[in-house]
């Protein structure tokens, strides 16, 4: 309600009503209104920077960035089964497959180091989410260089395979006289009474009895370094060089079927058995030489006899019989 106000007329001497102007009316009314607008705009925009209410928008972003943490919260269950599986893998690699081939396992602070240096991660600092972002992005650097250390690991392991592999075709692992042609396996490798003069003297292979003509094969792969019958005793002989320090040297032939630089393989056909140079009767005198010194054979017919038939020659060949030489 408005003021009402009075004037004193001299006149009448009596105070008189003040009939307020119809242009000051208006005035009134129109500051009120700009006034109540004013205040609820002001209101609005206090309503509108609080959390109080949320535009459509805003609750969709919300929900977005709610979707967005979920998702990232699934990646790192995965993450966490793919770290699973290859520390699984890691721990085959260093307790088995290195080992086996007698590699160095690699440290796991040398398989799970991350990256030093510059701060990769600078770009995705500064946001409400950094955080899990950062520590994300960093599992799965760390998981990336952890394959290629193992991817790096197994290219390794697979270049020794090949050469153990090598190796073991190499090395003599065959009796180089087939078991149906052996009359016996004569003496074995040890101290026997000599076939001539009768003493005990040192008898550095195995003496394998056969007829003559009977094949002869290459223990290991090999090249052949001498067939001929120039070394003292061993009559026509055969020696091949299997690398890795082995040799393998056959005695007292009849014939050779290879030539010196040779190539054989396991198994291969070289010569036949005789009694050539200081030999008794018919017999192949066998030796394995491994760095230069003579050692005995009965370790290196694992790839030919069976268990027993082992059990059979190591009794043969410990029996302190006389060799055939
Ligand atoms: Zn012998």
């Amino acid at each position: 309600m408005s003021k009402v106000k009075y004037y004193y007329d001299p006149d009448t001497l009596s105070y008189r009503k003040i009939e307020p102007r119809k242009s000051r009316r208006y005035r009134n009314i129109a500051l009120f209104f700009l006034g109540s607008f004013l205040f609820g705009f002001l209101g609005l925009i206090l309503l509108l920077n609080t959390n109080l209410v949320n535009t459509p928008r805003e609750l969709s972003l919300a929900r977005e960035v709610k979707n967005y943490e979920l998702q990232f919260e699934f990646l790192g269950k995965k993450m966490e089964q793919i770290e699973n599986v290859l520390a699984n893998i890691e721990d085959r690699d260093n307790n088995i497959y290195r080992l086996y081939f007698e590699a160095n396992p690699i440290p796991e602070e040398q398989r799970r180091a991350g990256f030093g240096g510059v701060n990769r991660y600078k770009s995705l600092e500064g946001f409400n989410n950094s955080e899990m972002i950062i520590s994300t992005t960093k599992r799965l650097d760390i998981i990336q260089k952890q394959m290629v250390i193992q991817s790096k690991s197994l290219d390794e392991i697979t270049k020794l395979a090949e050469e153990k592999e090598k190796l073991l075709a190499a090395i003599p692992a065959i009796q180089p006289i087939k078991n149906e042609d052996l009359a016996r396996m004569a003496s074995g490798y040890g101290w026997r009474s000599d076939p001539f003069t009768k003493a005990r003297k040192m008898h550095w292979g195995m003496d394998f009895t056969s007829p003559k003509g009977t094949p002869i094969y290459a223990s290991g792969d090999g090249t052949i370094t001498r067939a001929d019958n120039n070394a003292s005793g061993y009559g026509k002989h055969i020696r091949i060089d299997h690398g890795y320090g082995y040799m393998s040297l056959y005695g007292h032939l009849s014939q050779y079927n290879v030539k010196s630089r040779q190539k054989v393989k396991r198994g291969d056909l070289i010569g036949f058995v005789g009694s050539t140079g200081r030999s008794e009767a018919p017999h192949l005198h066998y030796e394995v030489w491994k760095d230069d010194e003579r050692i005995n054979p009965i370790n290196f017919y694992y790839g030919s006899l069976t268990a027993e038939e082992f059990e059979n020659m190591l009794k043969y060949a410990t029996q302190e019989n006389q060799s055939l030489d």
